[in-house]
């Protein structure tokens, strides 16, 4: 054990069915900033009014974070909003042109913008990964380039569930050399938790004025607001004004809005946020080095790990000790999606884990 882990390794109390170990939706389970929970008491007193002008210093100081201007942000009730605003006025767009539309995914990834695509009746187009659970991009790339009308490419980087990124170096020429037939949405809802310097945020060609992109972000994740749906859309200033038509109007709750503006203050909490993960995330790695257990490296606040046997017996014995797993992700099958919770959760789910070890169950 490194210092790290021996210092982490807190014994929490045994999950019970009252108080289950939640590792299956990628939360943030450290919770969001003291700063900002004071915000939201706050500002309690004042949420009989609309959320207007704190959701109009959080559309201000988001761009300013990103060196653009308030008109190059879309704000969303959590990135899905953001999500559902962008494929619907994508569509809309393609179709009042008369134009034929299609969305094009990897599989396995997030699937709201498929959701939202197949609400519409428009084809979406599974790409599976590669051998090594990359996105194929030529493959992906082909299919866009030989379909007579508008593709919607969804790369989301770094990847749910795999929790691996995808190299600029592989995005940003396809979407330099792309036609206007070609809008690429890319979700970086984990981008905060990357140190991989071959990541580079789609936010880079959005500063350098390209129209055929847009980026996702959200306060769920890393400022842990899950719970208060912050998350917002990026792009040239007029996709921007046309993603707007799209999204609920007023749609940022008070509560939410300042509680990422303090979050955008707490730079403290941004780190300790990584550094949580960072240390959860070798707790278990070490864990998965020890019993030969495969995983894929990863960048954001969770992991995927090879289980031996049906990865739906593994989970519903982790579900009889109440720690609850994640999932499968057909058709990467045999994998299982983990998210890292505090080091002190990821040394009680070690801790089971190896107890199944014991009983020869992984
Ligand atoms: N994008 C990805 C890749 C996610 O994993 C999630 C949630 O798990 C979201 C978007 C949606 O997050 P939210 O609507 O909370 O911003």
């Amino acid at each position: 054990q490194d210092n790290q882990t021996a210092s982490a390794a807190k014994i929490l109390p045994t999950p019970t069915k009252e108080q289950p170990l939640l590792l299956n939706f990628n939360e943030n389970s450290l919770g969001m900033s003291p700063k900002a929970q004071q915000a939201v008491v706050n500002a309690l007193p004042q949420a009989f009014r609309y959320p207007d002008a704190a959701r109009e210093q959080l559309i201000e100081k988001i761009a300013e974070s990103h060196k653009l201007q308030a008109k190059n942000i879309s704000l969303g009730n959590g990135s899905s909003e953001s999500i559902q605003a962008v494929v619907q006025m994508a569509i809309y767009q393609a179709q009042k042109a008369g134009q034929k539309v299609q969305v094009i995914v990897p599989d396995p990834t997030f699937n709201y913008a498929e959701l939202y695509a197949k609400a519409l009746g428009v084809a979406v187009i599974k790409v599976p990964l590669n051998d090594k659970l990359a996105f194929d991009i030529e493959a992906m790339k082909k299919i866009a380039d030989e379909f007579p009308g508008l593709s919607i490419v969804y790369l989301c980087n770094p990847n749910n569930p795999t929790a691996t990124i995808t190299p600029a170096d592989q995005i940003d020429p396809w979407i330099k050399a792309a036609s206007e037939r070609t809008l690429f949405l890319l979700d970086e809802a984990y981008a905060e938790f990357v140190t991989d310097p071959r990541f580079h945020s789609g936010i880079e060609l959005i500063l350098k004025q390209h129209k055929n992109v847009v980026v996702t972000r959200t306060f769920s994740k890393i400022y842990a607001l899950a719970g208060l749906r912050i998350g917002y859309a990026v792009a040239h200033e007029e996709i921007i004004a046309q993603v707007e038509d799209f999204i609920s109007l007023d749609n940022t709750n008070a509560a939410g809005a300042v509680a990422a503006l303090a979050s955008l203050d707490d730079k403290t909490f941004l780190t300790i946020s990584k550094t949580s993960v960072e240390t959860a995330r070798k707790i278990v790695t070490n864990a998965l080095d020890e019993l030969g257990l495969e995983y894929l490296p990863s960048q954001a606040n969770f992991i995927f790990h090879k289980v031996p046997g049906e990865v739906k017996t593994y989970q519903d014995r982790m579900k009889e000790y109440h720690v609850f797993v994640g999932r499968e992700f057909p058709p990467a099958k045999g994998w299982n999606r983990l998210t890292l919770g505090t080091p002190e959760e990821m040394t009680t789910f070690v801790s089971v884990l190896k107890e199944f070890r014991s009983k020869g169950w992984v």
